[in-house]
């Protein structure tokens, strides 16, 4: 019986998104806090304990998206998990795909550095990944993220031995200005390439000149 109660933070819910985080027309579900602190973070909101839009609890998450089931089932589309990092709140995660309807996808946006306890717990659920690498040396991760990357790629090759993962998983290698070149995301996808990754989107982050590194 899941707990309905249970409770998380978020920074916002994105209504009638189409094709861009997962098929069919989905509605992000954005979930505060991050262990990350990437030095051009898209969502810095997440990141400061004053900043939480709403806390909510399971069973309002549900009211809020049956709102848009009809759309959900016309399109084979469903739910977004992002943020900040879903998988924080893998609990609340698994809890709520026990009680939406069978037929929502559920698609999750994480950078993967977490315990592996919360990618099991929510892997049966998961039917897309989108998986935010920032860059596999580890030495550019640390300078962008402030984090240590080893966790990352052990997540990302445990992820990908269970079968038809190839196809569920998609990993975003990013051009980051200052931090890595178009060399480094080469050799960051020969890498993934070696693991099974199969998908890529590879792109620019736009940063305003006021937020470069100085040189
Ligand atoms: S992973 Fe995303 S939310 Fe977290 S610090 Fe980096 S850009 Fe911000």
């Amino acid at each position: 019986m899941a707990n309905q109660e249970l409770s998380a933070p978020f920074i916002g819910i994105v209504r009638h998104r189409l094709a861009t985080d997962g098929k069919g027309v989905t509605t992000l579900v954005a979930f505060h806090s991050c262990p990350l602190r990437c030095h051009y973070c898209l969502n810095p909101q997440c990141l400061d304990p004053e900043k939480v839009w709403r806390t909510i609890t399971i069973s309002d998450l549900l009211d809020e998206l049956l709102l848009d089931n009809l759309y959900f089932l016309a399109t084979g589309g469903g739910v977004t998990f992002g943020g900040g990092e879903p998988l924080l709140r893998s609990e609340f995660i698994d809890e709520f795909c026990r009680i939406k309807p069978a037929e929502w996808k559920v698609n999750l946006e994480t950078s993967l550095n977490v315990d592996r306890k919360h990618l099991e717990r929510v892997m049966p659920h998961i039917d897309q990944y989108f998986i935010d690498i920032k860059d596999t040396n580890p030495t550019i991760y640390k300078e962008y993220t402030t984090r240590d990357n080893t966790q990352v790629l052990d997540n990302l090759r445990w992820l990908m031995s269970h079968e038809g993962m190839a196809e569920k998983v998609i990993v975003r290698l990013p051009h980051i200005p200052d931090y890595n070149t178009q060399t480094d995301i080469d050799h960051s996808r020969a890498l993934l390439e070696k693991m099974g990754v199969k998908n890529f989107d590879e792109f620019e982050y736009i940063v305003k000149k006021e937020e470069l590194n100085e040189t």
